[in-house]
């Protein structure tokens, strides 16, 4: 019963592996807590991955625990919530839409954040993924995710001592993560093959992959895998990192994604009602749908139909360069006879996805993915805007009001993101069970019931928290540097843990404008300083895409200012941004800062995770601070509705409007103390953010929205 390599485990604490294969305790701190008893050194070791924990720990650890009352009762208390989240009937759905839940919802995505011990996630995207999946388990959806288990995942970030960004790959090791290979209905494991074109030194072939199953909640996510035996090398490297390679990699990536997906969910007799697709990456799975309605007898006509009413998409990238498009000849290679199998002529196949704007003709994915399905939708209201615009063309007897792209706002999955002494707070204040409440707005008024000390007292334990976080880091980085005892030592002093901190987390892509606050140095400096009593300083962290020159170079420019005479131990560069990072940061830093260029964030949703945790937004008015700002819970950077001859005006009126908010607002609503210490008006921002962006920007808000106005009317 206990898998192999496991060190054997206690028969009182025996369910300790069913907690460790199911995600459910990467949302669950007390499940987490169980594992930081047993040996709290072990748990930071294996950077929080119960499987590799249960590998590693001591027997007398676990026997330690085994014989521990307190250890038994709070393993009980555990697995009672474990146990009661799965009953199935009380869920949202079961009970809103009882005659449904044989319909199952088959989601497809390129990434899935789901916790950091599995790094197959890259940004934004990945973490809307897996928040999604977490809520459709939350609210009981009858929903299965279907991706990659990338092998060497997305990179490691290491900072060189120059400021370059360094990228490392390791391997993931799939025995020692919360995945197990999938088995079909006779118990046997799961692999799918897709016919690839000769290229280089292969011949033409049939490429293999082997699918995992990784659940979270009870929602079971298939992954696959083409690093296995036969597939040639080159083969084995097709899913072993997330975005790499080049274009015929992608493309054959996504083949498999796509065409793959959909074999393996045939494989384990799974016929979902609905396809939702999330972003174009996933758009082959119409082509293999499609070929199977043909390959039924069904006129092809008849088959596009069936599928645009049962496929949904969502499209999440106004920048040209995001939506992946691939020239005709190697359409003709890759696909070279799918024309035929769909009774169609090789320019009606091409059609489907014909998109002749910037590249020439090409097949686009994302016309693809909008021509084969019904309900499409953006992740902002702004965002919709956009799309409707971008993709105009495609409905030329539409005005571009009418063009049918919606949106539905992104959110975020509030218990995998909040502090865990806040989640106490809401606890004991908004009641024993707002976590099923999540998207009421009325109930988020009671957080003006918290007193004004204890929510300070858990908004300074955070910032220390973090700050703590960010001492430890730094140390690791300079030990593996290889510098001095001295600059160790200096790493004890860096960040004040009073002191009003500023964060900016988030993918080093330029249009984010990570250094548009260095665009006058000087009036930063006295800002930081003040007259020594109001110290302001900030904590910056992201990964550059391993080929972007210029987001790189922003890396560069952020640690060299970090290094710089004024700015040092103020200001900090924390490398290797991902999701343990970032609970720190969301949670730690006092105020979010994003500077985008309107209109390219489609929505943005770390400044989602800083409201929840009661951290104001100051922010350029795009994505989806445009339906978060009310005036009372952060600040708008710049004027929303300038025109600019040129992108020097741009940044240089949005610094000074960033900066002008900083010095007359911001330092100064953070530094009013009242007679205990406490700044009141400060407070009311906290309360501000959590009690409007709680509920709106929740994934159990979006994912109610997707299952009632796409999921359901999607499934006849
Ligand atoms: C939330 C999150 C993101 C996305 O944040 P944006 O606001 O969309 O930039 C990216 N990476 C990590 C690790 C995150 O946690």
């Amino acid at each position: 019963m206990q898998p192999v390599g496991f060190t054997p485990i206690p028969n009182r604490i025996s369910r300790l592996v069913e907690v460790a294969y199911n995600l459910w305790w990467s949302w669950h701190p007390e499940a987490q807590d169980l594992f930081r008893a047993i040996d709290a050194r072990l748990w930071e070791d294996v950077y929080h991955n119960p499987v590799l924990f249960l590998q590693k720990v001591r027997q007398s650890s676990l026997d330690a625990a085994a014989s521990s009352p307190e250890f038994i009762r709070d393993y009980h208390e555990v697995l009672i919530s474990f146990d009661e989240y799965q009953i199935y009937d009380k869920s949202w759905f079961s009970q809103t839409y009882p005659d449904k839940v044989n319909k199952p919802i088959a989601y497809f995505s390129a990434e899935f954040g789901l916790h950091e011990c599995l790094p197959i996630y890259s940004g934004g995207l990945g973490i809307l993924s897996g928040d999604h999946t977490k809520a459709a388990s939350d609210l009981g959806l009858p929903f299965i995710g279907v991706g990659f288990l990338y092998p060497q995942g997305y990179f490691k970030q290491e900072i060189t001592p120059d400021g370059d960004q360094a990228a490392i790959y390791q391997k993931v090791n799939f025995s020692e993560v919360p995945a197990q290979p999938a088995f079909n209905s006779e118990g046997k494991e799961v692999v799918v093959s897709i016919q690839l074109p000769p290229r280089g030194n292969l011949p033409e072939r049939l490429v293999y992959a082997k699918l995992y199953h990784i659940q979270v909640g009870t929602v079971p996510l298939y992954l696959m895998d083409t690093d296995i035996h036969p597939n040639a090398h080159e083969d084995r490297e097709l899913s072993a990192r997330l975005y790499g390679g080049d274009q015929e990699m992608r493309l054959a990536q996504e083949m498999v994604l796509g065409i793959g997906g959909v074999r393996a969910l045939r494989a384990l007799g799974i016929h979902p009602a609905v396809f939702h697709m999330n972003e174009g990456h996933a758009a082959f799975l119409v082509l293999e749908r499609l070929r199977e309605f043909v390959l039924q007898g069904i006129p092809f006509h008849e088959a596009k139909e069936k599928i645009r009413q049962t496929s949904i998409f969502t499209t999440h990238t106004p920048v040209p360069a995001g939506h992946d498009a691939f020239p005709f000849p190697m359409m003709d290679r890759y696909f070279p006879k799918w024309h035929e199998d769909l009774k169609i002529s090789r320019d009606e196949f091409l059609n489907l996805a014909r998109q002749d704007q910037h590249w020439g003709p090409t097949f686009s994915m994302t016309v693809l993915a909008l021509r084969l399905s019904s309900r499409h939708n953006g992740v902002s209201k702004l965002h919709g805007e956009v799309s409707r615009q971008m993709w105009q063309w495609l409905w030329p007897d539409k005005s571009v009001a009418d063009v049918p792209i919606g949106h539905v706002t992104n959110g975020i999955h509030s218990e995998t993101w909040l502090f865990p002494p806040l989640k106490q707070l809401f606890d004991k204040y908004l009641g024993k069970n707002w976590t099923r409440d999540i998207d009421n707005n009325d109930m988020w008024n009671k957080v003006y019931e918290i007193p004004d000390v204890e929510l300070w007292d858990v908004v300074s334990q955070s910032r220390a928290a973090m700050v703590n976080f960010v001492r430890a880091r730094t140390q690791q980085r300079l030990t593996r540097v290889g510098l001095g005892q001295d600059q160790l030592q200096a790493t004890a002093n860096l960040l004040d843990p009073n002191a009003l901190t500023i964060g900016f987390a988030r993918r080093f892509a330029t249009y984010k404008r990570a250094t548009l606050l260095f665009h006058d140095t000087e009036r930063l400096k006295r800002m930081m300083y003040g007259d020594g009593k109001r110290p302001l300083q900030f904590v910056f962290a992201g990964k550059a895409h391993p080929r972007d020159e210029p987001g790189k170079n922003f890396i560069r420019e952020v640690y060299q200012r970090s290094h710089e005479a004024g700015l040092a131990g103020r200001l900090i560069f924390l490398e290797d941004y991902d999701m343990n990072v970032a609970r720190y940061i969301v949670a730690g830093v006092d105020v979010w800062q994003n500077t985008p260029r309107r209109p390219m964030e489609a929505s943005g949703t770390s400044g989602q995770k800083a409201s929840l945790n009661g951290k104001p937004n100051l922010s350029i008015l795009d994505g989806w601070w445009v339906e978060g700002y009310n005036g009372k819970n952060g600040w708008v950077i710049g004027d929303p509705n300038a025109e600019y001859d040129n992108e020097y005006a741009q940044n240089h009126a949005d610094a000074i409007s960033l900066y002008e908010l900083l010095e007359r607002e911001v330092i100064p609503a953070f530094y009013d103390r009242d007679s205990r210490g406490i700044p009141p008006k400060w407070l009311t921002l906290v309360r501000e953010s959590i009690r409007t962006c709680a509920p709106e920007f929740s994934t159990y808000r979006m994912v109610k929205d997707y299952t009632t106005q796409l999921y359901v009317p999607s499934m006849g």
